[in-house]
């Protein structure tokens, strides 16, 4: 996604060959337009694929997901990463090691908003070594839902998350590909290039 990827390229800061920081408009300041577009971007590759509801994490994937959700009319669910005093029980839970933070997370989804029936559409903001993912992938399971596929804004491709789970004949669709922070410069993937 072209409008993406130029705003990476004039905002985003390369902290290190692994780690791209993008806090001034996806995690922590939003731009609230580049969401809509994003999320209709979503949208548009996933609206044949009968989705009911979305599921994304505390708390970057929030923005991206609820636009996604507008225009697919559907509910979005995030996974809580700390129980709160009104997520008691009847949850489903998974563990997340988190690559930036380096701790493992119990995320937590209430057993009232996924059902057997439902058909999701999981959405995060990056996808590194898919440990956020597969905790998603394993909560839907848990719920015996039906994954339709993942959506992600920023893949960083260098690292092994997107491969293994497309491997696993999961559907991944990634608005920016990233294949190098090497030497500071951010290096998008080719097949993505024009798009
Ligand atoms: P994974 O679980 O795929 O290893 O990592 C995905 C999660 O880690 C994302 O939800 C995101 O919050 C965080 N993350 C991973 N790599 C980066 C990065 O390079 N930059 C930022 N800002 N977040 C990242």
């Amino acid at each position: 996604m072209e409008q993406l990827k130029n705003k990476i390229l004039a905002e985003g800061k390369v902290l290190s060959d692994t780690v791209l920081k993008v806090d001034s408009f996806l995690n922590h300041q939003i731009d609230p337009e580049l969401m809509q577009e994003i999320g209709k971007e979503f949208a548009k590759r996933f609206e044949d694929a009968g989705i009911t509801k979305i599921l994304s994490i505390e708390s970057s994937g929030i923005a991206p997901a609820t636009m996604a959700g507008l225009y697919l009319g559907v509910p979005v669910i995030f996974a809580r990463k700390r129980k709160s005093l009104t997520l008691t029980d009847d949850l489903y839970s998974a563990n997340v090691y988190s690559f930036t933070k380096k701790e493992t997370n119990e995320i937590s989804v209430s057993k009232d908003f996924l059902k057997k029936d439902d058909v999701v559409f999981v959405i995060d903001d990056f996808l590194a070594n898919g440990q956020a993912v597969h905790g998603l992938v394993d909560i839907i399971r848990q719920a015996e839902a039906t994954l339709s596929g993942v959506g992600i804004v920023i893949e960083k491709g260098f690292q092994a998350g997107g491969a293994e789970i497309r491997e696993q004949g999961i559907r991944v669709e990634s608005l920016a590909i990233v294949d190098s922070l090497e030497n500071g410069e951010v290096r998008f993937r080719d097949e993505e290039a024009g798009k």
